[in-house]
């Protein structure tokens, strides 16, 4: 406990994460009799839902993120820590950092979200990267973009179209968004800013185990989503399970796709935060809460968001994973560790259903708002205009809003930019899967021709001795 200033005392409260739900803890909590801090490992707030558009290169890391300081900065009784949160004891009432020291509180809130998921196959996940922080979403967008050029440079046609095919694995929101602004990506670009690859060499192929894509909707959406990626060009395969990924490629169904490029959106685990405190937790490694929020036996600790298993009275299944859960799980916490300071009963958590919604490519979308269904433009509408209002901070919804607008009307890809790595080096690994050697004095790397004026659109690469690469002749 720690002094109000009158003599009584605060009750401290820890929050462990500051995404959807310990954020709106935090914010509740904020000017109330209860010292909070906050810790989170990242010094930013993301907005997850927009990821997808960072990796595509729609928008840049700074409009979907914003620093979690600034966000508490009213909040005098809250405190902003950055730091790793390595265990949590719940018998001492201590949160254990990775730097060794530890925090103790009186109220504790867990919300340290979930992971990309391998299912067991951890090996491809260097192949095949995930979405859940910036640094995924730079190393998608350095991929896909690498990809590209390493294609326009290509001169073998099965190498070019290894390097032109874009595979993601997953048919929920995120693996349908990716599929979708890939291909809006590649078809704003290629045909504007390469002069060697063509359009129609693009592929790009989702992959889904369950017999349709969006489970969570109802089928005959799920139906138009897929007829709406299809317009798009996207290759939908759902009912197949993926059996191996690695630098050739994926195995579906016994065959070889040859990709370079895939991306795993096929599902989450909660941090592993959650096996670390040691109680039971449902199938897939979530917390079972009480319906208060709190772990059961220990009704002054509180997981949400994603790390919990909260099923509602008369109810099927969990609450899923979405921003809404944690965020009204986040409120109701607040709400019940204030009731309890005050003396006062807690409420179980009632969830208001807001309803689904998945955007394909740059204007089109399904949504799934109660009763309603909507698809295409108006359902892109009414996404583009819940994104805007869930996202933090004016600036980032000026800017996103004016991006959106710009994409709308001149179909452009302004955070184009491949960064972390030098391009040449990279576009060569992601061009064969090898390791580039030489280089120094002596340069053994063959050198790249130029365009022959005659050709397909597709670049030989002619050397000094007047052949191709490939060892063919060069026909004059
Ligand atoms: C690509 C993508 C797209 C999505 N799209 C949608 C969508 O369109 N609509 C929707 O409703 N939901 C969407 N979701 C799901 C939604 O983002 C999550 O359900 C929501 O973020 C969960 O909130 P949370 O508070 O549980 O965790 P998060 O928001 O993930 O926050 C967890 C926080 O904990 C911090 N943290 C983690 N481990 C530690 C540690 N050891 N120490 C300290 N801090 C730690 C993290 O840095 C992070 O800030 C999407 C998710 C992803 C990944």
């Amino acid at each position: 406990m720690s002094q109000d200033g009158t003599g009584g005392k605060r009750p401290r409260v820890v929050i462990v994460g500051a995404g959807f739900g310990g954020l709106e803890a935090a914010k509740d909590l904020g000017g109330k009799p209860v010292d909070v801090t906050v810790i989170d490992r990242l010094n930013y707030h993301l907005f997850q839902p927009l990821l997808y558009q960072v990796a595509l290169a729609a928008l840049a890391s700074t409009d979907v993120a914003y620093p979690i300081r600034s966000i508490l900065h009213h909040h005098a009784n809250v405190e902003v820590l950055l730091g790793e949160v390595a265990g949590i004891d719940l018998g001492g009432r201590r949160v254990c950092l990775s730097d060794g020291t530890a925090l103790s509180y009186e109220y504790l809130v867990v919300a340290a979200g979930a992971e990309t998921s391998y299912f067991g196959h951890d090996d491809w996940a260097a192949v095949a990267p995930g979405l859940k922080d910036l640094d995924d979403a730079l190393e998608i967008r350095r991929r896909v973009l690498l990809a590209l050029e390493a294609a326009e440079r290509e001169a073998d046609p099965d190498q070019r179209q290894r390097l032109m095919t874009f595979v993601v694995v997953g048919g929920g929101p995120t693996g349908v968004e990716l599929a979708g602004a890939i291909a809006d990506l590649s078809r704003d670009i290629l045909h504007a800013d390469f002069h060697r690859v063509r359009r129609q060499d693009l592929k790009v192929v989702l992959i889904e185990a369950a017999p349709r894509i969006l489970t969570a909707f109802d089928p005959p959406l799920s139906n138009k989503a897929r007829a709406q990626l299809q317009e798009l060009g996207v290759d939908v395969r759902s009912g197949v399970r993926v059996e191996n990924v690695d630098a050739a490629g994926v195995r579906v169904g016994g065959q070889v796709i040859p990709a370079a490029t895939v991306l795993w959106s096929a599902g989450v685990r909660p941090n592993p935060l959650a096996k670390a405190l040691g109680v039971p937790l449902d199938r897939s490694g979530r917390v079972l809460v009480d319906a208060d929020c709190s772990v059961p036996g220990h009704p002054e600790a509180f997981v949400v968001g994603d790390m919990a298993a909260l099923t509602p009275e008369g109810a099927k299944a969990p609450l899923p994973g979405i921003s809404p859960v944690a965020i009204q799980e986040g409120r109701a916490t607040a709400r019940n560790i204030l009731a309890t300071v005050h003396g006062e009963p807690r409420a179980p958590f009632h969830y208001l259903d807001k309803g689904f919604m998945a955007t394909i490519g740059r204007a089109r979308a399904v949504a799934q708002i109660r009763k309603l269904r909507l698809s295409g433009l108006v359902a892109w509408l009414a996404w583009a205009l819940v994104h805007l209002w869930y996202l933090v901070g004016f600036r980032n919804r000026l800017v996103v809003f004016l991006n959106w607008i710009w994409a709308y009307l001149i179909s452009n890809h302004g955070a184009r930019i491949v960064i972390g790595r030098r391009a040449d080096s990279a576009a060569d690994s992601v061009n064969r899967g090898e390791a580039v050697v030489g280089g120094g004095a002596g340069c053994l790397l063959p050198e790249l021709g130029h365009r022959d004026a005659q050709d397909d659109g597709v670049a030989r690469r002619v050397n000094e001795s007047g052949r191709h690469v490939d060892g063919r002749p060069v026909e004059k």
